[in-house]
């Protein structure tokens, strides 16, 4: 059933109970809270007590009194007074037996009915007729005795009931009215919503349809909510696209890369049998090639397992105390004997006492590795190496330098992500990996990793391991 007729049914249904309802509470709470005599109480009362006297069969003094002292016991709230055609009293229950002239009876009947709704005695003067004699029953209460509230309503004819149709009708058709139209805008708005769900596309080429709702409701704040959420989305998508694409374009470097040394390898090892070299020195340079070109396939393989590693989030660590300055000291004679000859400054500093640290001894090296590698190879322009090791109490820090072509500053955000390169494509080794790895092993230390470079002047990648 669609909300709008589940609407109807539910108003209609509410209407016909709550008029039930309000009828019958109406009544049984006014009865309950309003005790004492009605207009319409009263007529009938001493309509019957006239009857009485009417059917009496024996018409005296007596008779008289005693039924007027009777309904006097029955009620003893009320004043009963049988009067002759001259208005003189023949029995009065509260003893006075006044006469009244045609004034007094009329100064009596004076605003009656309407006479309850103030604080004066409300008098009911009832006709008789008694063996052709006309007699008068004046009936008197005090207002207190009267019911204190009463609501009427008086139809004497159906013309009149049709009058009263309309204004019913209307009365009772504007909260529907309005209920409907609270309800019919709030339908919309769900439309809208739910159709933009059905349309919510991911693909961050189509446009970014934004809803427009400003009320500050519920709906309002669902349809903000929608909104930041489909371009959460989105951005998301494009995140998750963009990093397919470099996973496919490192895949399809990787073999590339695989394939370019192995032909050369295999130019020179052919060479090398066929023992077709002018001298002993070509003979070293194609072995140095193809040892070249073998440390390279390595480190790809390496590279290739870091990635499969880190896919699989397997990196755990194996904390044990360690010699830092130990660590540091056998990388730096082997990065010196490596650069042995190629005319760069190579610095290490570091404090006279060794400092002792609990570290993953293996992928801090690596990590390690890791910068001065790059150092090398992307800071060979600036000739200079550094490497630097402090401590205070709360944590070791561990520097590499370089002064090469640095990294510009709009690369600086995104440095450490995972396949992100400067040069963005295939100028020189590597996929993009090495930092990711460096500060996935400095945080699985609970340590930072930070990054400055000023091109051309100095570029400075900073580890800081806390000691606790
Ligand atoms: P890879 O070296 O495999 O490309 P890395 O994550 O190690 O991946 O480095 C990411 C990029 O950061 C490199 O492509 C390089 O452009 C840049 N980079 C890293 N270290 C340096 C450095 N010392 N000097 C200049 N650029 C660097």
């Amino acid at each position: 059933m669609k909300l709008r007729t589940k609407l109807w049914l539910l108003l209609v249904v509410s209407t016909a109970m709550s008029m039930v309802l309000f009828g019958y509470s109406s009544v049984w709470i006014g009865k309950a809270a309003n005790k004492g005599y009605t207009l319409f109480q009263l007529n009938p009362l001493a309509q019957s007590i006239v009857d009485s006297i009417e059917e009496q069969p024996e018409f005296g003094e007596d008779a008289l009194k005693r039924t007027l002292d009777n309904a006097h016991v029955e009620h003893p709230a009320i004043r009963w007074l049988w009067l002759n055609d001259q208005g003189q009293s023949l029995y009065d229950t509260s003893g006075l037996n006044p006469n009244l002239s045609f004034k007094d009876l009329a100064m009596l009947m004076q605003q009656m009915p309407q006479r309850f709704l103030t604080d004066d005695d409300v008098h009911i003067l009832t006709p008789a007729a008694r063996d052709g004699q006309s007699y008068f029953l004046l009936l008197s209460i005090p207002a207190s005795e009267m019911k204190q509230g009463e609501v009427y309503f008086m139809v004497r004819t159906y013309k009149s009931l049709l009058t009263l149709v309309v204004p019913i009708i209307l009365s009772f058709s504007l909260p529907f009215l309005l209920a409907i139209w609270l309800f019919s805008s709030i339908n919309k708005r769900i439309r809208k919503l739910n159709h933009a769900l059905n349309q919510l596309n991911i693909q961050s080429d189509s446009p970014h349809v934004e809803l427009v709702d400003r009320s500050k409701d519920e709906l309002g704040q669902l349809t903000q909510h929608y909104n930041s959420m489909a371009l959460r989305i989105r951005s998301q998508f494009a995140e998750i696209q963009q990093f397919e694409n470099k996973r496919k374009l490192l895949l399809s470097n990787l073999s590339h890369d695989l394939r370019t040394p192995l032909t050369t390898m295999l130019g020179c090892a052919e060479m090398i049998r066929t023992g077709n070299y002018k001298d002993q020195q070509e003979l070293q340079g194609r072995a140095k090639i193809i040892l070249q070109r073998c440390r390279y396939m390595d480190k790809l393989l390496d590279q290739m397992l870091d990635i499969s590693r880190q896919d699989s989030d397997d990196l755990t660590i194996r904390l044990a105390d360690h010699n830092l300055s130990e660590v540091v000291r056998k990388i730096a004679v082997e990065y010196i004997m490596i650069l042995d000859g190629d005319q760069i400054q190579f610095d290490v500093e570091m404090p006279d006492e060794d400092i002792q640290i609990a570290v993953d001894a293996p992928l801090i090296e690596r990590a390690l590795r890791n910068l001065l590698d790059n150092a090398v190879r992307y800071g060979n322009e600036g000739r200079y190496l550094g490497i630097q090791l402090t401590a205070d109490e709360q944590a070791v820090n561990l520097i590499v330098k370089d002064k090469g072509k640095g990294i510009p500053p709009e690369h600086h955000a995104r440095i450490f992500e995972r396949f992100y390169r400067v040069d963005g494509g295939r100028k020189g080794e590597g996929l993009g990996i090495g930092l990711a790895i460096v500060k996935d092993i400095v945080e699985a230390h609970q340590g930072r990793i930070e990054m400055s470079s000023i091109p051309g002047v100095e570029t400075t990648f900073r580890i800081t391991l806390p000691r606790t």
